[in-house]
């Protein structure tokens, strides 16, 4: 168990996320920052009074202040607009970047020694902007995207087949968005690629769904964005670095010429431990994957260079 993990923004995303780290007994301190105090004193409250349940002994206190976030090992940063439906994650840049970067300072100053996980959208773009405005090693600022975009590929595959999702190992790469990367070579039931269980048509309906994932979860709440499976991949991610598992898992880090890439964050897989990103792994891609890979480093590329327009502070 780490002392203390603080989460920037009492959303939806933000409230998912601590029930979950306070559930799985992963921080002694949880902090909820938001803009508007009373209510994460109330998501606080809220949550702490879950402890006799989950038998949890973690201290939950919410705050607009972010110098609460002090002490922290790791922080995950949830605030920022969510999309509307009809709206595509690129659509809340101009937005989130001036709100990421205000939290940024607010993190630099309070917690220089912390872990960041980046949650809001558009969360490639916004990883990239974090490192380069904090200057802190790759290592440090990991972004959330393909271990969420895995989760829903399994959760699909399972839904299509009689197989157990237990033995289902999705791999999502690239951004997230229209253009990521699932890689059906690379996914697995019981260690046998899905490529010589199910057809190419099974598996390309596949693919379509976890691409639009996200959406279809906003055509069908209408009234938010999704929330509990966005909470249970941070808590996935946050496990692996408080408990030392290096799990390999697919996150967003600034690529150095890996994937033939560099200057980009993008969804790689990486080992995640004590040291946050302890390794990239690359593989070797197809000619195929590495065009949908360099696609969609593309679109995320494009994207990032708007942030050259858009006046921050
Ligand atoms: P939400 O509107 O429910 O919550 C956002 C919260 O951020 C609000 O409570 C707001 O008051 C707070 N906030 C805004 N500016 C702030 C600031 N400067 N300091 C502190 N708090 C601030 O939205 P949500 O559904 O929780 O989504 C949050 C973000 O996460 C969105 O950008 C959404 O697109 C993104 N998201 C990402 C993923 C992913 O996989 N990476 C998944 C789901 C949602």
């Amino acid at each position: 168990m780490i002392n203390k993990i603080s989460i920037i923004g009492a959303g939806r995303v933000g409230e998912s996320c601590a029930q979950m780290l306070a559930a799985q007994k992963l921080s002694k301190h949880i902090t909820l920052i938001d803009l508007d105090d009373k209510y994460a004193k109330g998501v606080a409250l809220d949550i702490q009074e879950t402890s006799p349940i989950y038998e949890f002994d973690s201290v939950l206190k919410g705050s607009s202040d972010m110098s609460a976030i002090k002490g922290s090992g790791i922080v995950i940063i949830t605030a920022g607009l969510p999309r509307k439906p009809g709206m595509d994650r690129s659509d809340v840049l101009a937005a989130n970047i001036a709100i990421i970067d205000s939290v940024m300072d607010g993190v630099i100053e309070h917690a220089p020694d912390s872990f960041v996980i980046m949650v809001t959208n558009p969360v490639d773009v916004l990883t990239y902007y974090s490192l380069k405005k904090s200057k802190w090693p790759r290592n440090r600022i990991i972004g959330q995207a393909g271990v969420l975009d895995s989760m829903r590929m399994s959760s699909f595959i399972a839904m299509e087949t009689h197989y157990s999702v237990n033995d289902i190992q999705a791999l999502v790469l690239g951004g997230h968005g229209d253009t990521m990367v699932p890689l059906p070579r690379f996914t697995t039931i019981g260690g046998i690629p899905i490529t010589e269980l199910l057809s190419t048509d099974a598996i390309d309906k596949i693919i379509q769904r976890t691409r639009d994932g996200g959406a279809e979860i906003l055509n069908l709440k209408q009234k938010s964005s999704a929330y509990d499976a966005p909470g249970a991949a941070v808590a996935a991610m946050v496990e692996s670095i408080v408990h030392s598992k290096n799990r390999l898992l697919p996150c967003i880090s600034m690529l150095e010429g890996e994937y033939n890439q560099r200057d980009i964050a993008i969804g790689v897989p990486v080992v995640l431990g004590s040291d946050g990103i302890e390794e990239i792994v690359e593989l070797k891609l197809s000619q195929a994957e590495q065009k949908l890979f360099d696609y969609s480093a593309n679109s995320i590329r494009e994207l990032t260079n708007e942030i050259k327009n858009i006046k921050v502070t």
